[in-house]
């Protein structure tokens, strides 16, 4: 049965089960149906942290344009990835398959562009589907009617882009070439009277957090706020806390934190580049000389520079929004257009004293999702349901009535956008990180996510953790093997079991 007439055959019997409970979610679905197919714009950053979202709350930045999203939308307070990493994370939110199945474990391995994705079942549907800015998954793009992507991870100023197989060269600043891009595929590039798919997936705010001109001195001569945890010394962390190679302290280069000559700039972008860095320089030379700038304060210095780059960053991707959310409303297609504006995984802003992502912790297991969908979202809606990138794939498909394919392992959050949630949605999340050895040495580990509780398996040296996410939200007291939680250990254990079966994850 086509999914228009199966979902208008199930409105139908709901309506029938006279049950009061769904009237909302009726009422969107006859909207849903009335509008027809959605546009889908599809907005992902790359290591963008939720903690520097002004909607989700931060305190060392403003991103109005992002927040425009959350007033306007749905804002999800428990989305998670599956495998905290950029390659891994596009994979999945392409196939709707967890890592082992994608084939896509680690930023080494290659996509396989022959399998089912949700943008080439949306193209068959008769969708214009576009895919603009960072791919990174080494192999080219397929499925799409048009692609202009970054050649891996893509540099911040003057990139090369493969437009639908053709080298073409740019000169800028790359957060807003892409944003140009997707203008001028909006404008000139989709076919009319189709609807579309725009994916717009910024390299920003990827490490070396190269700013903008125009952001290049934002945050002078401002302290920002340290994470409690800057300092944290992992006491009570398993052993892979203390291995990694992603501290502040120790494992920022002297180019991470502009102390080296950056590549790629031109003679304009230099002389730009070098009146903001030069007298800031200056001062840090003239400290660490002076004996001023050791120990802790180093560290905190280490920070401010680090976190300031990443934020000015940050506030030209919220630029971007800003400009295709106007553009939308320019060309009267906001009312009938998804908006989703995500990262492909979270991030460490100073927390753990740490930058960089890949652990089953909060900061970088969540992941920012905003979803704007004028009459099924709830304008200024805030969801705690456990959703995962895994699930984007079917939800595009079922918004757009395209039927989706059993082997995909993510669920449809549509209901969950419209709410009510259904009464059987998930009451726990499965991770699993593989990258090891990999950068910043962080050991492979699984584990599952409950509303309130977190247990992690690091299985090269079987070892485990266990948090109490309500009273511990920093996650610092590592319950596993307390007397005590014998019962909550086994019940998370037995949860974990069931996921892997589930998933098929084999050892
Ligand atoms: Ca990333």
């Amino acid at each position: 049965m086509h999914a228009h007439a199966l979902m208008f055959v199930l409105a139908g019997l709901l309506l029938l089960s006279g049950c009061a409970r769904h009237s909302r979610s009726d009422a969107a679905r006859a909207a849903r149906e009335a509008a027809g197919p959605p546009n889908i714009v599809f907005i992902m950053a790359d290591d963008h942290a939720w903690q520097a979202i002004s909607a989700y709350g931060s305190n060392r930045n403003v991103t109005p344009h992002i927040d425009r999203l959350a007033a306007e939308g749905v804002r999800f307070d428990r989305a998670f990835v599956t495998n905290s990493i950029c390659a891994p994370s596009r994979a999945v939110i392409l196939t709707g398959l967890h890592s082992h199945l994608n084939g896509v474990r680690t930023n080494a391995e290659t996509f396989d562009g022959e399998q089912l994705t949700f943008p080439k079942l949306l193209t068959r549907a008769g969708y214009s589907t576009a895919m603009i800015g960072k791919w990174h998954l080494k192999s080219r793009p397929t499925g799409f009617d048009h692609y202009e992507v970054l050649i891996g991870q893509g540099p911040y100023y003057n990139p090369a882009m493969i437009r639908d197989g053709e080298q073409v060269e740019h000169r800028g600043y790359t957060t807003e070439i892409i944003t140009e891009l997707a203008i001028d595929w909006l404008r000139e590039g989709r076919e009319p009277g189709k609807p579309f798919l725009m994916m717009v997936q910024h390299k920003a705010p990827h490490r070396n957090w190269m700013p903008a001109a125009a952001h290049l001195t934002d945050f002078d001569g401002v302290d920002l706020p340290e994470p409690a945890t800057l300092f944290d010394d992992y006491a009570d962390n398993a052993s892979p806390a203390r291995a990694q190679e992603m501290t502040i302290a120790n494992h920022l280069s002297p180019h991470d934190l502009k102390l080296a000559p950056q590549r790629r700039l031109d003679a304009e972008q230099q002389a730009v580049w070098d009146a903001a860095y030069a007298p800031k320089n200056e001062a840090y030379h003239e400290a660490v000389e002076a004996g001023e700038l050791t120990g802790d304060d180093l560290v905190r210095w280490n920070y401010q520079r680090y976190a300031k780059d990443y934020l000015r960053c940050v506030q030209s991707v919220d630029d971007s929004v800003g400009t295709l959310l106007d553009e939308l409303d320019a060309m009267g297609l906001a009312e009938n257009t998804i908006v989703v504006y995500t990262s492909d995984q979270g991030w460490y802003l100073g927390e753990h004293g740490w930058y960089d992502k890949r652990w089953m912790y909060e900061e970088s297991f969540r992941t920012p999702l905003l979803v704007r969908w004028p009459g099924v979202a709830e304008p200024g809606g805030v969801n705690t349901d456990l959703v995962q990138n895994l699930d984007f794939a079917p939800t595009f498909l079922e918004a757009a009535g395209v039927p989706v394919p059993v082997p995909m392992q993510g669920r449809s959050m549509v209901d969950v956008i419209a709410g009510p949630t259904p009464a059987d949605w998930r009451s726990s999340v499965y991770y699993h990180y593989y990258e090891n050895p990999g950068a910043h040495n962080v050991a492979r580990h699984e584990g599952v996510r409950t509303a309130t509780h977190k247990l992690i398996r690091f299985y090269d040296t079987d070892e485990w953790e266990l948090y109490d996410l309500v009273a511990d939200p920093d996650e610092l007291t590592n319950l596993h093997g307390r007397a005590g939680t014998e019962a909550l250990t086994a019940r998370l254990e037995a949860e974990l079991v069931k996921l892997r079966a589930a998933y098929a994850v084999t050892d």
